[in-house]
């Protein structure tokens, strides 16, 4: 096989894997909690993630608990609605530094996430665990063969990550308020975070997917995980934010509260069932915005954007 194709496939391997752990690491289980991870394996996740991407947990987690609360209204650290689709195509990158280096935006949105003692030592330190992760590749792979992959991972890993914000709230079924959408293909590159709508309407679901033909390779994962005994899923069912809940119930006539949702390995059905009426409690405490200080899109007004099952 061609070296540099090696290269290649190694540089893609690294970026699933990249992508993978900041969709079960950074985004389900630190910033949503949607799963609880035991400690052991917690400490795995938080190094690979320092080794392959350099990115700060309690950062992550605060710019994206600030997507949530102001999702496509001013105060979204990367919306495409406000700031056009190439915009965060292109320069995501920027926008989340801009954002993660706000010192509001940690003191609001990630009090939560103490700094210890790996964080100061390690943790904290980016680049060096990028540089570290470089020098596993080239110990691997040679000089030449690591500086293609890891260019290949990189590129790669800043083309998907900002592919789920600017297309995930420009492009693909909307089925419930708000800009944020569905996409099954982006899904199968991300790990599930194609399903961004889906997302956005039920925040602290570990699930991405929520009906039959919907698949979120994530959630095979943690699934995987929780049976090894190295998770364990918040709730059973899906926890729907009060207008997603709204939005179903227009739709479906009936009263979800209360509606059993599958348990975890169970086919989904064809509507998604709501479970309780906690959104705004639970959104608070997972996304640690105080109460009040939330924002819920408006279903946006044209025909095309009201709310439909996919
Ligand atoms: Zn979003
Ligand atoms: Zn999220």
């Amino acid at each position: 096989m061609p070296h540099l194709l090696v290269a290649v496939i190694v540089g893609l391997a690294v970026c699933q894997l990249g992508l993978l752990l900041t969709t079960l690491y950074l985004h389900r289980a630190v910033t949503h909690r949607a799963v609880s991870l035991a400690p052991g394996f917690a400490f795995v996740l938080r190094v690979l993630v320092w080794l392959v991407t350099g990115i700060k947990p309690r950062e992550w987690a605060a710019v994206h608990r600030r997507h949530h609360a102001y999702t496509d209204v001013p105060g979204d650290p990367h919306s495409p609605i406000l700031d056009g689709y190439w915009k965060v195509q292109l320069f995501n990158a920027v926008l989340y530094r801009r954002a993660a280096h706000d010192p509001e935006t940690l003191r609001k949105y990630s009090r939560d996430i103490k700094v210890d003692k790996w964080d100061r030592a390690l943790f904290d330190h980016g680049f060096l665990g990028l540089a570290v992760g470089g020098a596993i590749l080239w110990l691997a792979l040679g000089w030449r063969l690591a500086l293609a992959a890891a260019g290949v991972h990189v590129v790669s890993y800043l083309v998907l990550n900002a592919a789920i914000n600017a297309i995930g709230h420009r492009f693909g079924k909307r089925p419930f308020p708000g800009f944020a959408t569905n996409n099954q293909w982006l899904a199968l590159l991300t790990w599930g975070e194609g399903f961004h709508s889906n997302h956005h309407a039920a925040p602290t679901s570990a699930r991405l997917s929520f009906r039959r033909g919907q698949l979120d390779p994530g959630w095979w994962v943690v699934q995987l995980c929780q049976r090894l005994h190295w998770l364990q899923v918040r709730h059973d069912g899906i926890h729907f934010t009060r207008a997603a809940q709204a939005a179903l119930e227009r739709q479906t006539g009936a009263h979800l509260p209360g509606a059993a949702a599958p348990a975890a390995g169970k086919p989904s059905p064809d509507v998604p069932a709501g479970e309780g009426t906690v959104p705004e409690e639970v959104l608070s405490r997972v996304l640690g915005v105080p109460a009040g200080e939330e924002r819920l899109p408006e279903t946006p007004p044209t025909e095309d954007r009201k709310p439909q099952l996919v």
